[in-house]
């Protein structure tokens, strides 16, 4: 071979391994990952920074799995197990039911997972909906309460015709363990689990979270925009996320325990802000049913939460830790 073609076949090795090295470096590179998954009754959307989206696997696996096990209306689940025979024994079911319970207990029981049955009545879980008879409501009252729920240790015990539902905090209770997942992992990314938001870590730009806060009145546009920083979670509870409308009146999938029936009063939605996903997603259930004048007063005696109501009248109020966080001066600051 004479000498100069072996220079360029040298020269050629060369640009192939530098061009190798270099694609092997850029695969290591951490890159926006998406997938969607339906589960849990809704559209998710995820994104992961990472090299490969091994994690999303991961991620999805998980979350179908709890939605296997927590779904009210899938009859293979571990809950409609729990419905049918009225016990169970079952770490992660006595896991959320206590979780839900100290949300509940905080809450004056504005928060009840045992509202399955009234749930059914007014036809929220297949969408046949319907407003029941104030006697069919009566005929439920016995059966709905949270001391209705025996545990003792992982062994769950119901009362007789008591079911349960974990539509109120599911979600929060999944991204929770999600962000567990990336973090053990070092990996960043932000979570939507239909309304429920999981920041974790951060970006790697360096630059805040942004998350879109729905306008009740056109929920396929915002409100406002949340600017954070690490792993937080941010749930919405609004009137807009499911109802049907009978004589000019909506009726939402948020039930009043007091009442049986959706909850009325000034609010469209109400978005909580803590590190826990459950307690999250549980409050921001609860402070819709409480109303923004109770939801104030439980802000002002915890320190685990932030809040965003906004209204009928589309008054939008903010508790004083997340001041800094929306870029809108219309809105109403909360003191301590
Ligand atoms: P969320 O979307 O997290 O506010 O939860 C609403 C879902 O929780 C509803 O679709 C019902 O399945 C269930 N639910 C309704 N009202 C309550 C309540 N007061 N406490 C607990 N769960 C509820
Ligand atoms: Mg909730």
């Amino acid at each position: 071979m004479p000498h100069k073609t072996l220079r360029y076949l040298a020269l050629g090795v060369l640009v192939c391994l530098l061009l190798s090295g270099l694609l092997s470096g850029c695969a290591k590179a951490k890159t926006a990952q998406d997938r969607t998954v339906y589960a849990m009754d809704t559209v998710m959307t995820l994104r992961v920074y990472a090299p490969d989206d091994s994690s999303l696997d991961e991620l999805e696996t998980l979350i179908t799995d709890l939605d296997r096990q927590l779904s009210a209306t899938n009859s293979d689940s571990a809950l409609s197990a729990l419905n049918r025979t009225g016990t169970a024994e079952d770490s992660r079911l006595a896991e959320l039911i206590s979780g839900a319970a100290a949300i509940s207990q905080r809450t004056g029981g504005a928060l009840d997972i045992s509202l399955y049955p009234v749930s059914r009545l007014w036809g929220f879980p297949d969408q046949a909906y319907r407003v029941p008879a104030p006697e069919e409501l009566e005929a439920l009252q016995g059966l709905v309460g949270m001391d209705r729920i025996t545990l003792e240790g992982d062994r769950i015990t119901l009362a007789p015709g008591t079911e349960l539902d974990f539509g109120a905090v599911a979600k929060g209770w999944a991204s929770d363990q999600c962000r567990a997942r990336l973090e053990a992992a070092g990996i960043s990314g932000i979570l939507a689990l239909g309304g429920n938001i999981q920041t974790v870590g951060s970006k790697p730009d360096g630059s805040p979270w942004s998350i879109a806060i729905q306008d009740p009145d056109d929920p396929g546009s915002y409100r406002l925009i949340l600017r954070l920083e690490g792993s937080r979670a941010v749930v919405t509870s609004g009137d807009y996320q499911r109802y049907f409308t009978e004589g000019g009146i909506r009726y939402c999938h948020i039930l009043d325990p007091r009442t049986l029936s959706p909850v009325q009063n000034s609010l469209r939605s109400v978005t909580v802000v803590a590190d826990s996903g459950l307690l999250a997603d549980g409050l921001s259930t609860a402070l819709f049913v409480s109303g923004k004048e109770a939801g104030i007063d439980l802000w002002r005696s915890s320190r685990d939460f932030e809040v965003i109501w906004i209204e009928a009248d589309g008054a939008v109020t903010v508790t004083e830790g997340l001041a800094g966080a929306v870029d809108d001066s219309s809105v109403t600051v909360v003191k301590r």
